[in-house]
């Protein structure tokens, strides 16, 4: 297959991968509510290293969701989520997937950050935190942590197989809002072409990942969507999560994915927003935009992050009182030039 990549690209996944060597023990971890970029840039780089005599396992501050249990089919044992601390004390090294912050790896943030062994880094957010010395593979440019993972790849001679093309697809569709977003570029499509050269099928994908849903998906969708505030003067609209709705509905924070869509779709918004609770007292924000909004930039001052037109913030307090503070913050924002 020609290479997809630049001379520094393919220099620069060379040199990240010298930090591997058979016999390890390699823990591979991601942000907390692991989303289909972080289990399936994971679930790729497990099976390339597994293939290169390399112990890893997966180790991420929160359950795999449902839908993403499909990548685990063929890896019985390889998600240690529910022991991570301790298989964290036995790595030889870390590698964080899809952040770049350990504040952002909820209960293992000490694990990761005490654990003196190099931490390894490979992604694709604007911001960068703070993570133990070890080698990074980062580009802001790419749309998915997956599409980086095909990368080292490629610029090593590993060959995909399906199973690892299969996770790789899904990082990149799920990143890409299923090739809708401003990220889907010409680099990743093409990246997107080779994984399905290498035979993997599309339509299996999208049914496991969208077509496969709790019942109470729909009716969270629905109870959520009745909430809906729109404010055309600011170019702003909002959902909010009722309190109590994901354990009444069975259902768990994953399947949230994609509602923020809904109000970014009204005609003449700018920034649309997804309040919810995640814990007694403490409310999460999801941000997206429409055309030169930085949400990113937004979410700064409050503590948040992410990329320029998806990003996200959680900030103590009930959710009126939440909401009073970010939308009042939002108003100001996009009555500004909104990408200061
Ligand atoms: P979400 O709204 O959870 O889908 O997240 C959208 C983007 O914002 C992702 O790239 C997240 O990594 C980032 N993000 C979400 N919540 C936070 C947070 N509390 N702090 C920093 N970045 C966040
Ligand atoms: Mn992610
Ligand atoms: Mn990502």
């Amino acid at each position: 297959m020609a290479t997809l990549l630049t001379p520094d690209q393919t220099a620069s996944a060379r040199s990240f991968v010298e930090v591997f060597k058979a016999g390890q023990r390699v823990c591979l971890t991601t942000h907390v509510n692991p989303d289909g970029d972080g289990l399936g840039s994971e679930v790729g780089l497990l099976h390339l290293l597994r293939a290169r005599g390399v112990h890893a396992f997966i180790t991420n501050p929160s359950p795999t969701p449902e839908r993403y249990h499909f990548l685990f089919a063929d890896l019985p044992g390889a998600d240690r989520t529910a022991e991570a601390v301790k298989e964290l004390r036995r790595a030889d090294l870390i590698v964080v997937l899809d952040i770049s912050d350990v504040g952002r790896l909820g209960m293992l943030s000490a694990a990761v950050k005490d654990s003196g062994v190099p931490v390894a880094c490979i992604d694709h957010h604007v911001s960068a935190g703070h993570l133990p010395g070890g080698p990074r593979y980062v580009n802001p440019d790419a749309s998915a942590t997956g599409e980086l993972v095909f990368e080292i790849a490629q610029a090593n001679g590993w060959p995909l197989g399906i199973s690892a093309a299969r996770a790789l697809y899904v990082a990149i569709l799920t990143d890409t809002g299923a090739f809708r977003f401003s990220n889907t570029r010409p680099h990743v499509l093409r990246v997107a072409a080779s994984l399905l050269e290498v035979g993997i099928d599309p339509e299996q994908i999208y049914l496991e990942v969208y077509a496969n849903a709790p019942e109470g998906r729909a009716r969270l969708l629905a109870e959520s969507l009745q909430t809906l505030v729109v404010e055309p003067e600011h170019g702003l609209a909002w959902v909010t999560v009722p309190p109590g709705a994901l354990e009444r509905l069975n259902v768990s924070s994953d399947d949230l994915d994609g509602i923020v869509e809904f109000p970014r779709s009204i005609v003449g918004v700018r920034m649309a927003l997804l309040f919810r609770e995640i814990a007694a007292g403490r409310v999460k924000v999801s941000l997206r935009s429409v055309g030169a909004v930085d949400v990113a930039a937004f979410a700064k001052p409050f503590g948040g992050g992410g990329h320029t037109k998806a990003a996200g913030l959680s900030l103590e307090g009930s959710i009126s009182e939440v909401q009073a503070r970010v939308l009042t913050a939002a108003r100001a924002f996009l009555n500004g030039d909104g990408s200061r």
